[in-house]
């Protein structure tokens, strides 16, 4: 390659100044112009040639002109329909010898409404491992993570860039402040490792907080097990709706008081406990409990 690469400073100015382009604040374009955090999201996602990636928001091509370059084949989701001459001038013409069709597809489409199976059959092969990589737009980071964990394809590993914040709240421990309903909600499907901090002048423009780049590897077996998914996460949040008062109290809508005693000795749980003290594997106990009471109620 003998340009610049894209997420670089100089680069992204230029193609910013040449398309008298403007981020656009509601779809959280910011642009990554640090070629080490960029080497190190290709790194985190361990990326191989050969790889099927599907990558997310791809902007101006900062972080597809560098999956391209470790040897990926990239689809990828841009809402933004102006951006899509901006990328096919700008992406390299060829890869490797071989023209860039060959290699990246551009779908523009919101990612929130995909059918992975469907867009990507014809241009992956959908027997072999399939991994996501993204800069997220941070305004629907939650919603998109959920999408890919649901998704009826299993990907291999999920390396994603996203606030700082919600990056804590997925590796949160118990007794923190970031430990709720995300984290249990996603570490039950999923094995979470922060890869890196990324300061907000990565960007341009600089978004107002400092992100984080998250790995994510869906577990082979759900800690769910059986269990309905949408349920289990209801009812965590139902335990959390008023983080400061104890876990007896939160349940009092839910679950009569003489079957909370009852729930609260079988588990051998403090009656002060707070939710935000217990730990997965309990949680995992306690919920069949509650439901079970629940569906007592409504079978009635
Ligand atoms: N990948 C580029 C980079 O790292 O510099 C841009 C990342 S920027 C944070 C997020 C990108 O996601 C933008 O290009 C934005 O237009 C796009 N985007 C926003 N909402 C989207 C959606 N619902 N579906 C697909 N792309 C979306």
């Amino acid at each position: 390659m003998t340009e610049i690469p894209i997420g670089s400073k100089l680069r992204t100015t230029a193609i910013i100044n040449k398309y008298l382009m403007r981020a656009k604040k509601a779809l959280g374009q910011n642009f990554l112009i640090d070629p080490t955090i960029l080497s190190g999201i290709v790194t985190a996602a361990d990326i191989t040639p050969g790889d099927q990636v599907i990558e997310i928001g791809p902007g101006i091509g900062s972080l597809t002109e560098q999956l391209l370059v470790a040897g990926a084949k990239v689809l990828a989701y841009e809402v933004d329909t102006d951006l899509e001459p901006i990328l096919m001038a700008e992406l390299p013409t060829k890869i490797a010898d071989k023209p860039l069709a060959e290699r990246f597809k551009l779908l523009l489409k919101d990612v929130l409404k995909a059918d992975f199976k469907a867009d990507l059959a014809g241009f992956f092969d959908l027997e072999q491992p399939i991994k996501v990589v993204a800069n997220l737009p941070y305004y629907i980071t939650t919603p998109i993570i959920f999408a890919l964990s649901q998704s009826a394809l299993h990907f291999t590993s999920l390396t994603l860039m996203m606030q700082q914040e919600v990056a804590q709240r997925l590796v949160a421990e118990p007794h923190t402040k970031a430990y709720g309903p995300l984290t249990l909600a996603i570490q039950s499907e999923m094995r979470v490792n922060l890869a890196l901090a990324v300061d907000r002048h990565s960007f341009m423009p600089a978004p107002k907080v400092d992100s984080s780049v998250v790995v994510l590897i869906p577990l082979a077996d759900s800690k769910l097990g059986t269990m309905d998914r949408k349920q289990f996460n209801r009812i965590v949040k139902l335990c959390f709706a008023k983080r400061r008062k104890t876990l007896n109290n939160n349940l009092k809508g839910l679950v009569s008081p003489e079957r909370r005693t009852l729930i609260f000795e079988k588990l051998a749980l403090p009656a002060m406990v707070r939710p935000e003290e217990l730990s997965l594997a309990q949680f995992l106990q306690l919920v069949p409990l509650i439901m079970g009471h629940e569906l007592a109620q409504t079978s009635k």
